[in-house]
């Protein structure tokens, strides 16, 4: 027997749950938005580190 019920996880960024499918390209998060909103996150924590990684000065491109 299979399951016909798409197994559902909570989104790691806001907690709404949404569909583990194929349908969801953007699992395990709910959307675009939040799966960006993660990296984002992510990203910074990595930068953080002190006295190791400057702060990138490629951002004040006009
Ligand atoms: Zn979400």
């Amino acid at each position: 027997m299979t399951t016909p019920i798409a197994r559902q996880v909570a989104c790691p960024s806001c907690g709404k749950l949404s569909p583990w499918s194929s349908d969801n390209p953007w699992r395990p998060f709910c959307s675009e938005r939040c799966k960006q909103i993660d990296l984002g996150a992510w990203a910074t924590e990595r930068y953080s580190i002190p006295g190791d990684t400057p702060p990138a000065a490629d951002d004040d491109r006009q």
